[in-house]
């Protein structure tokens, strides 16, 4: 019976739809999804002249609690009135069409439950910014919006008032920006969520979040004729008569028409030309073509340049694969007659990426989508040109460092059909596939897959796998260095295996040699932190025009700096790590939190001025090598060197034009890139890998030396890897020069299955954190008890301080927790964990202390 249980508020709030009065008919609830970190779903009332327009996938406002009004997303539609609570009512529904469609909200409740986490957090992470319409989203106007176009869509008069709002301030020529509340004012009622959503799909507005996403589009200034010229063509020729005095206002005239043939093609004109591009005719005066700019015969306006080709002719070039590509293609094809997923385990340089085109091709030709997964996108530019040449406008690039518009566009897109073919990084998971027939996770091995914070904390190839599950899609896991759980899975007959055991063309694989710094030091022939060795076959190496890629993993100058009198050490205010040396900013700084100070000269305890920069990052590794060997041509590659947007690019393109010869860098250098003439890579510090403390460290290094090396030699000229390291005895490193992952595997499985690690068991890591050391320790303290209560005594580790024992002002203990991989008892384990984390979260112990759990740690 639809009764009015809170007419008061309801009448507050929006207008009481019609019909509801009659109590003949059934009445319907929503469960939502709330962009809140709830562990629930909420359940509100859906009034009847509603009852039509609501629906799964779709968005609607909400109140929650007192005052707060929300959008959010349907995940269930029902009749089943909530026990615990009275429910409100639905208030406004925003779409027609679901933004989130019925396979991804089931991909989507995998991933909650399974990682540990709440649907609105997964929501929260799967949508892009303008499809949230959160209240904490911030409306501004497109910088590309051309208010006079006539070919802009009609505005509503609500429209109108939030456009007026956000016009360009003339003096500042900046946008300014409105929150949601701003605009529930300026229009005076709450369900004012359509007009913002009708403004982002009239290509007015864009929404932003957080300050770094504002919109910052590259806008061109572009300029053309004034209207009125173009429709007669005699009012021109008058001009340019009264013109005659100014030849050089003329000339810009004339050029612009040469350009722009206007009178043969009006519609040329309405696009003009980059006023740069005028200008940049060194004929033409700057001066002159401003004077026709005031004096209104050319006119200006701005245009965001596109991130998408947008001209149809795609060219798919045929490939040849050699035979052994085919056979390897052809096997992935037979196995997916009895198996999903397949592994192509092909060394570096095999040619992978060619046998993945043809199968993307094939998947293509037979109508499905194909989700290509890169680890980083940013990095791998080079595949994705590569792919852009074969797929053209059918391949849409998704991955974080594209403005909220371009997502969007890319999701919207799929929706549509536009794209078939998506390459992405982690996130291109959550994208609203419906026919999805192929994803590749290229690079399967890569820990990037694995988002860290905030949650969801999914590992996108595993969330790849269930995907492909839910869509009926194939999976191809491609990778010179598997993840010894992939090979797992491989060797237990569940998934299918195919190698590529030789390198594409003629060059074979790199030549590994260690050098022993530890007898160099002793010789005191060390250069700074380089033997030798490692000089001389540089400078063999640039002597011959080859390049050299030289690895170390860390940036920086140096990691810490010490007083030579007293040995004081600065360390970050918030963290308990020391301070890293960045040279060239002259700042010490914090990898972890961020913090930065100016250099430090003179030693605060001491009062000694010899301070000593200890260990080396790749800003010192930069340096030296240009010192050591003075016909390098250097450039490093790093986080610090690659954060505006476009700077990767170029360092990659200078590297392959030859302008650089020699490339510093951390990991970045290591993955995917594929260059022509690099003969050598150097490892400077092996042994600050190997030694990591994590029961990964021997499969991480191996992965790293492997894949580092495998940028070497990978056309005609042979590659060489030197890798320094104090102690060239130890066993990785033949396993590394062998190429030997068997034997890696090998030994790896066998101490996995010893001391009780994945792919035996699973983990799950709880962190505990708190501002005081003592309540963090007794709140993990507790949590273990809890913990144990529920599980098994042996399947609890900890609580132990891990080595970065605090982080941010928060002290943190960890718990790892080992379950069985049995699936029917692993939901039940969580729940478990899930009860004792809530245990522990309402006692006086746990006051005040975050829990973060995370699954499956890699
Ligand atoms: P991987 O991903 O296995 O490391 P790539 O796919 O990058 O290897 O291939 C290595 C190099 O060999 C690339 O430069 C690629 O263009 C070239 N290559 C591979 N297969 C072919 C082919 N069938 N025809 C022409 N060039 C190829
Ligand atoms: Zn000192
Ligand atoms: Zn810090």
């Amino acid at each position: 019976m639809p009764t009015h249980s809170h007419p008061a508020l309801f009448d507050d709030l929006a207008d009481l739809p019609d019909g509801d009065e009659r109590p003949d008919r059934t009445t319907f609830f929503a469960d939502v999804i709330l962009p809140l970190p709830l562990p629930r779903l909420y359940t509100y009332r859906v009034p009847h002249a509603l009852r039509d327009a609501v629906g799964v996938g779709l968005r609607v406002v909400v109140q929650f609690g007192k005052q707060k009004v929300l959008s959010c997303v349907v995940a269930a539609v029902h009749q089943t009135p909530p026990r615990e609570y009275e429910a409100k009512y639905v208030l406004e529904v925003i779409d027609e069409q679901p933004v989130v469609t019925a396979p991804q909200l089931r991909l989507f409740e995998w991933m909650a439950a399974y990682y540990m986490c709440t649907l609105g957090e997964v929501l929260n992470a799967a949508l892009p910014t303008a499809l949230k319409l959160s209240s904490e989203s911030q409306l501004q106007l497109r910088a590309d919006y051309d208010e006079t176009a006539d070919t802009n869509y009609a505005l509503s008069a609500a429209e109108e008032i939030i456009v007026q709002n956000l016009r360009r301030n003339a003096e500042t020529g900046e946008f300014p920006t409105l929150a949601f509340s701003d605009v529930a004012r300026l229009l005076d009622q709450p369900a004012f969520h359509k007009h913002i959503k009708s403004l982002l799909a009239k290509n007015v507005i864009t929404l932003f979040e957080s300050v770094q996403d504002k919109y910052a589009p590259k806008v061109v200034r572009r300029l053309r004729l004034a209207h009125h010229f173009v429709n007669d063509p005699e009012l021109l020729t008058e001009l340019l008569h009264q013109l005659e005095k100014k030849p050089k206002q003329v000339d810009a005239v004339m050029q612009y028409l040469r350009e722009i043939p206007v009178y043969q093609a009006p519609a040329l004109n309405h696009r003009g030309l980059p006023k740069a591009k005028l200008a940049q005719n060194p004929a033409l005066s700057d001066s002159a073509i401003n004077s026709l700019i005031r004096n209104g015969i050319f006119e200006t306006f701005d245009q965001v340049e596109s991130r998408f080709p947008t001209d149809g002719n795609a060219v798919m070039p045929e490939i040849i694969l050699s035979p052994v590509q085919e056979a390897a293609r052809n096997r992935i094809l037979e196995l997916y007659a009895t198996k999903n997923i397949v592994l192509l385990h092909g060394v570096t340089g095999s040619g992978k990426t060619e046998v993945y085109i043809e199968l993307i091709r094939a998947a293509l030709e037979s109508g499905g989508q194909i989700l290509y997964l890169l680890p980083e996108i940013a990095l791998t530019a080079q595949i994705v040109t590569r792919l852009q040449r074969v797929f053209g406008t059918r391949l849409g690039v998704y991955h974080s460092k594209f403005s909220d518009n371009e997502r969007v566009e890319v999701w919207n897109g799929i929706l549509s059909g536009r794209f078939s073919v998506i390459v992405g990084a982690r996130s291109a998971v959550f994208l609203p596939f419906h026919r999805l027939s192929l994803i590749i996770v290229d690079e399967e091995h890569e820990s990037s897959y694995k988002q860290y914070e905030p949650a969801p904390r999914y590992h996108a190839r595993e969330t790849a796998l269930m995907l492909a599950q839910y869509q009926g899609a194939k999976v191809l896991l491609g990778s010179a260095t598997p993840a010894i759980e992939t090979y797992h899975n491989c060797q237990a007959g569940k998934w299918g295996l195919v190698e590529l055991r030789q390198r594409y063309g003629s060059g074979g694989m790199p030549e590994i040699k260690l050098v022993d710094t530890k007898k160099a030091r002793a010789q005191k022939a060390m250069r700074h932190d380089f033997t030798p060795e490692l000089i001389e076959e540089i400078q063999v190496r640039l002597d011959r025009s080859e390049q050299v890629i030289l690895f170390q993993n860390r940036r920086g100058y140096a990691p810490y700096i010490n007083c030579n009198a007293c040995a004081w050490i600065p360390k970050c205010p918030n963290c308990a790590v020391s301070l890293t040396l960045h040279n060239r900013a002259n700042e010490l700084r914090c990898h972890y939190c961020g913090f930065v100070q100016p250099r430090v000269r003179q030693c605060p305890a001491c009062g000694g001025i010899s301070i000593t920069p200890i260990g080396f990052g790749t800003e010192k590794v930069e340096e030296d090598v240009k010192e050591l060997v003075p016909t390098a041509a250097v450039q490093r590659m790093d986080l610090d060197t690659t954060r505006g947007k476009n700077a990767l690019q170029h360092i990659i393109a200078d590297f392959e034009k030859g302008v650089t010869n020699v490339l510093v860098g951390t990991q970045m250098v290591t993955k995917g890139l594929d260059f022509q003439r690099v003969s050598l890579v150097g490892i400077l510090n092996a042994d600050a890998i190997i030694h990591y403390p994590d029961f990964r460290a021997h499969e991480r290094a191996f992965q790293l030396f492997t894949q580092v090396a495998g940028r070497a030699g990978r056309a005609a000229v042979k590659g060489e890897v030197l890798i320094q390291t104090a102690d060239p005895t130890q066993s990785i490193f033949a396993l590394v020069a062998n190429n030997d992952y068997a034997g890696l595997y090998e030994k790896e499985l066998q101490e996995r299955a010893n001391y009780e690690y994945p792919p035996f068991v699973r983990i799950v890591t709880l962190t505990v954190k708190h501002a005081e050391q003592h309540l963090a320790q007794a709140a993990a303290n507790k949590l273990v008890e809890e913990l144990v209560a529920r599980l098994e005594r042996h399947a609890v580790l900890g609580p132990e301080a891990p080595y970065v024992f605090r982080i941010r002002n928060l002290f943190l203990f960890e718990i790892h927790v080992k379950l069985s991989r049995a699936h029917s008892t692993l939901a039940e384990a969580k729940e478990k964990i899930r009860d004792a984390m809530t245990a522990v979260q309402t006692m006086p112990e746990g006051k005040g202390a975050r829990i973060v759990v995370d699954v499956d740690p890699v």
